[in-house]
């Protein structure tokens, strides 16, 4: 609560000294019109004087309320925390505070607001204070400050925030991740596989005359085509591979603990299913084709990026033997 004392000046009180019960008048009416809980216990936690806002926000019976023990009251109250808070203030004789992080709230207080939040009653900051008074005996003020706006902005901000960072991991026109996101996991699982000396494979896959698709068919069935092959190798997938746009039509995945016979029979599955695949776009039947290359990791790989280019050179030499195809890069000369 206000120290009125401490707020009359030395010039005020020179004109003219404001009596005690002027001073209470001023202090209740203020106590009551501010937007904040107010609750004064002694030291055994009976309430002594509650505020308005109290009163205003919960169905409890005035009459009633003073004399009672504030656990009694607000049966809500985690008593074992609170009590060891409270007897904190008054020993040590120093403030203390519960912010809505910690609780989301102490008081059962319903809100008011219009807006929808997650939980049906106010957010709530406390500050607990001892207050000195001629009483043999210290007081302890609870200070109820309503946040629920704050807590609920604070929500829709951490929300917002995690959509922006996923969309800036997902390539806008085939929903999987981008090469930028895909390329920092490759340097995660890259150092993981290596830590615990754990399998790790590469796939680089690339469409087939796509040139020739966007030539014949139009832009747009060529971008329908991305869409369609992209949730088809995600359905081949399982959680742990990490699939991504390495570029235009070039795609990736990483394949955590899987060796090359894992990452040849996958690859299989994908060129067979795309080869296979019943795309139509315009009623038209579109065939599609693609080739693979896969690089396992071994113990000659000395880097992230060898294993990306020996994927990528495995690709390149399916491509040279006819396309719809996979090699693997095991036979490979180091780049
Ligand atoms: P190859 O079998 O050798 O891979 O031949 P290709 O025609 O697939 O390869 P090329 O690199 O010559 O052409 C790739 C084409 O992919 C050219 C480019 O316009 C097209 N492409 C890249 N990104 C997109 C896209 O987002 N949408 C569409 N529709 N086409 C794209
Ligand atoms: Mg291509
Ligand atoms: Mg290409």
């Amino acid at each position: 609560m206000l120290d009125f004392n401490a707020l009359i000046s030395e010039k005020s009180t020179n004109k003219q000294a404001l009596s005690g019960t002027v001073l209470k008048q001023i202090n209740t009416q203020i106590s009551n019109q501010i937007n904040t809980g107010v609750l004064v216990l002694d030291a055994e936690f009976n309430i002594v004087l509650w505020n308005r806002f109290l009163q205003v926000h919960t169905d409890k019976d005035a009459a009633n309320i003073i004399g009672q023990s504030i656990f009694i009251a607000f049966p809500e109250l985690p008593e074992r925390w609170l009590s060891r808070k409270l007897s904190a203030v008054l020993q040590l004789n120093t403030p203390s505070f519960c912010s809505w992080q910690q609780r989301h709230h102490l008081f059962e207080l319903p809100h008011t607001r219009q807006i929808t939040t997650d939980s049906e009653f106010m957010a709530q900051n406390c500050t607990f204070l001892p207050i000195d008074t001629d009483c043999e005996h210290k007081h302890i003020c609870i200070l109820i400050e309503d946040v629920t706006d704050v807590c609920h902005y604070q929500g829709q901000l951490q929300k917002t925030l995690a959509e922006l960072a996923q969309m800036s991991r997902i390539d806008g026109l085939t929903q999987i991740y981008n090469r930028r996101h895909w390329q920092d996991s490759l340097v995660q699982e890259y150092a993981k596989s290596r830590r615990h000396t754990k399998n790790l494979s590469l796939m680089m896959l690339d469409l087939d005359h796509f040139k020739l698709l966007n030539d014949n068919y139009g832009h747009q069935c060529g971008d329908m085509v991305l869409i369609e092959i992209s949730a088809l190798i995600s359905s081949l997938l399982r959680v742990e591979d990490i699939f991504g746009r390495y570029g235009g039509e070039e795609f990736a995945i990483i394949l955590p603990e899987t060796n090359l016979t894992g990452a040849m029979e996958l690859a299989q599955r994908i060129c067979h299913s795309i080869a296979t695949a019943p795309l139509k776009y315009n009623g038209q039947v579109i065939k599609v084709t693609v080739s693979l290359g896969v690089a396992p990791l071994s113990e000659q790989t000395s880097s992230y990026e060898e294993l990306i280019t020996h994927a990528d050179l495995a690709l390149y030499q399916a491509k040279a033997q006819g396309r719809n195809q996979v090699c693997s890069a095991t036979n490979m000369a180091t780049a």
